[in-house]
């Protein structure tokens, strides 16, 4: 059964493999709550350092253009902070180490919500690192940052404590499930996808692709425009 967003949290997390997936994926939804005054932050596991077409480009430059834009972006949605953690672009692995780390920003943050992407969406073009970061995402929230014995040392050295999200929100899924009107918002979203000149040129033609992609789904709803994830209730 299709839901449609009932409550707006009181905090969230989106965690993105690089700049530009929070906008593509759930940005009208982060407009949307921060707009009512829930906190978000963004997490990035790659800055992007090889978005680019370009044999000669430099990595160092373009992972601190990707920054910036990702910044301006977040300010425009109202995100509070942005938490850049440079892996390398297009070598995200998962690792036990990794998903510590994920786990420690979810135990300082105390999100509500998590939003990352699908990473079991039969999607076989999917970017790795995208596949990797929704799996890393999922596994942190659930269960090891709510059991006091998984990373004990966060809670023991650095004085963290345990936390339950009550729900993931996975974009980029074949198998959506929970829908958040976003037709109030498509002017941020579409502001936010202008801070990313870098990757790509927003036009009336890209501007329009955006409208046709929510307004689908959004068509089982008396509302125009939508975004559409996978729930998972924790
Ligand atoms: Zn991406």
């Amino acid at each position: 059964m299709s839901k449609i967003e009932l409550e707006i949290p009181k905090s969230a997390l989106a965690i993105g493999a690089h700049p530009d997936d929070s906008e593509f994926g759930c940005s009208g939804t982060i407009a949307k709550w921060a707009k009512a005054g829930c906190e978000v932050h963004y997490l990035l596991l790659t800055s992007g350092d090889k978005g680019t077409e370009d044999p000669d480009a430099d990595p160092a430059e373009l992972r601190r253009v990707r920054e910036a834009e990702q910044v301006a972006a977040a300010e425009v949605l109202g995100v509070k902070s942005c938490i850049f953690m440079r892996l390398n672009d297009g070598e995200l692995e998962y690792s036990l180490a990794l998903r510590g780390q994920i786990v420690r920003y979810i135990r300082q943050l105390k999100p509500e919500t998590i939003l990352s992407w699908d990473p079991l969406t039969r999607n076989y073009r999917m970017h790795p690192d995208h596949r990797v970061c929704g799996q890393l995402a999922l596994d942190a929230a659930f269960p090891a940052a709510m059991m006091p014995l998984s990373y004990p040392e966060q809670l023991k050295e650095e004085g963290l404590s345990v936390h339950r999200a009550k729900r993931l929100l996975l974009y980029g899924t074949d198998q959506p499930d929970y829908y958040v009107d976003i037709s109030d918002v498509m002017e941020l979203k579409f502001a936010s996808f202008q801070a990313h000149a870098s990757q790509f040129t927003f036009d009336e033609k890209f501007a329009e692709r955006m409208r046709q992609r929510h307004r689908d789904y959004a068509l089982d709803f008396d509302f125009e425009y939508a975004e559409a994830f996978k729930l998972v209730e924790l």
